[in-house]
């Protein structure tokens, strides 16, 4: 029997074991995902949406325990913990109105009339990475369920226990046995069974763009359906014209929360030359007021990376490069990387390129609007992206010109669960989220009825 020892990224300290699941372990929970699915399908659509409710209450009245858990876990501040906590609810309750309104169409044919139905899949396979496990997780799981289909879920490694405690709140709700079946395990073992098995009939993968290619190319074999969120090296484009205090106040948690390890972080900022020294200026000051503390601090706005290893890749990519200045972080064992504003000398460094995942950011200048927009899209990425001007002709230009999934003006909010959420390019396909999402999770299907004429 394998066994994961569960790590607090704050203090390095072991929190708990964590079973493995095997490959005859997943087979089994994959067949019995697939006995439950008949009956879930079959279930009255209003019926489905009761219990998708109630799992929301569930999940509801167990915000504390499961922030509490993410906090130790993962190393999230309580204010972030508690946010995807709540995540969780919202997007079962906002999906929990899917089953009575999953609608077909009619269309008129010459002979008669065609109906369209969107019919469940079957099993779905989620896959979900370690940086944000309670919101990755309710982002798939929740348009699955609500259009029909049964999940197995493969929580990451590293941050398995809010998952496994969801799985525990979907069965006291009344979510019944092999509806929802969380399967702690490694990605080479429980993430490519539901790559290679049969009754898997759609992966939902979020995670980084080398595991994603190759989870693409192993649905080819069956034609299986993927989405794939991935990577990200975004911008954050501040024109000279921009409130420059508002923009620089937003900078820092636009790419330090989660400790970068964000696929939004808008881990390049690019200034207009002439707002160039005065924006670094204010940056400066809310680099070092971000409170960096130990996640069981409820004042905390930054926390640990998850692990050493994530540590030393992001030290990496700070060897030889011109830091401008950096935030605090706490002394001890854990896992700290201070937020770290970082000069770029030039596009081509790994720094600029390549997504550090972790607490730094890269800044450039550039001197007009279409050199903003080739710098922006210089990059094989393209899932999200700000940016700031007091010119809303310019704003609308420069948003059509990013080639980027999800971008905001004057803002740098990323993902709501009523609009749709994906990447363009390399960070990935499909659109999760948004009242869309259950139908990636479905077939459509026509059904001509002759009318005897
Ligand atoms: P990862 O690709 O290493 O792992 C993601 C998940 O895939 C984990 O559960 C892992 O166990 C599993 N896995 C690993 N190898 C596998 C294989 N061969 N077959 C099947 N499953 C396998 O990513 P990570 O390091 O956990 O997460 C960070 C990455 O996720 C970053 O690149 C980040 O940008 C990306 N991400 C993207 C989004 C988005 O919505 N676009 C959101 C969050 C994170």
């Amino acid at each position: 029997m394998t066994s994961y020892t569960v790590i607090n990224p704050a203090t390095a300290e072991p929190v708990t074991e964590v079973h493995l699941a095997s490959l005859e372990e997943t087979d089994a929970l994959v067949e019995r995902a697939h006995a439950a699915f008949p009956a879930w399908r079959a279930m009255a659509p209003g019926e489905r949406a009761a219990l998708l409710r109630r799992f929301a209450s569930v999940v509801d009245a167990h915000i504390e325990e499961l922030a509490e858990i993410e906090v130790r876990n993962a190393g999230h501040t309580w204010g972030n913990a508690t946010w995807e906590a709540g995540n969780v609810r919202d997007c079962l309750n906002y999906y929990s109105a899917t089953p009575e309104r999953l609608f077909g169409r009619q269309i008129p044919v010459p002979g008669g009339i065609d109906v369209t139905f969107h019919e469940p899949l079957g099993v779905v396979g989620i896959i979900v990475p370690w940086n944000f496990p309670m919101p990755i997780m309710a982002w798939g799981m929740a348009p699955a369920l609500a259009a029909g289909n049964t999940v197995v879920l493969k929580p990451a490694e590293l941050t398995p226990l809010t998952a496994i405690r969801i799985g525990e709140l979907a069965l006291e709700a009344g979510l019944p046995e092999g509806v929802l079946t969380v399967i702690p395990g490694k990605g080479s073992v429980v993430g490519e069974r539901f790559v290679t098995h049969p009754l898997v009939r759609k992966v939902a993968f979020t995670g980084s763009t080398a595991v994603g290619k190759r989870i693409m190319a192993g649905c080819a074999e069956q034609v299986k359906r993927c989405t794939l969120e991935l990577g990200g090296k975004s911008a954050n484009v501040i024109f000279a014209d921009a409130d420059l205090a508002k923009a620089a106040a937003s900078a820092p948690y636009a790419v330090f929360d989660n400790a970068g390890q964000d696929c939004c972080a808008r881990s390049r900022i690019l200034v207009e030359r002439p707002a160039y020294d005065e924006f670094l200026g204010l940056l400066e000051t809310a680099v070092k007021n971000m409170a960096v503390l130990d996640p069981q601090d409820r004042s905390s706005e930054m926390g640990p990376l998850i692990s050493a290893q994530q540590r030393e890749v992001v030290q990496g990519y700070l060897e030889g490069v011109d830091v401008a200045f950096t935030g605090s972080a706490p002394d001890g064992n854990g896992f700290w990387v201070p937020p770290t504003v970082v000069l770029a000398e030039s596009t081509d460094q790994p720094v600029w390129r390549e997504e550090v995942f972790g607490p730094v950011v890269a800044v450039l200048p550039f001197d007009d609007e279409a050199e903003a927009v080739a710098m922006a899209n210089d990059t094989e990425y393209g899932l999200s992206g700000s940016i700031f001007t007091g010119d809303v002709g310019r704003a609308l230009r420069v948003a059509r010109g990013i080639e980027a999934g999800n971008l905001s003006v004057n803002s740098n909010s990323a993902v709501r669960y009523w609009t749709p959420f994906g990447g363009f390019k390399q960070s990935g396909l499909g659109r999760e989220l948004g009242p869309d999402a259950p139908n990636a999770f479905t077939e459509e299907k026509n059904v001509f009825i002759a009318d005897g004429s």
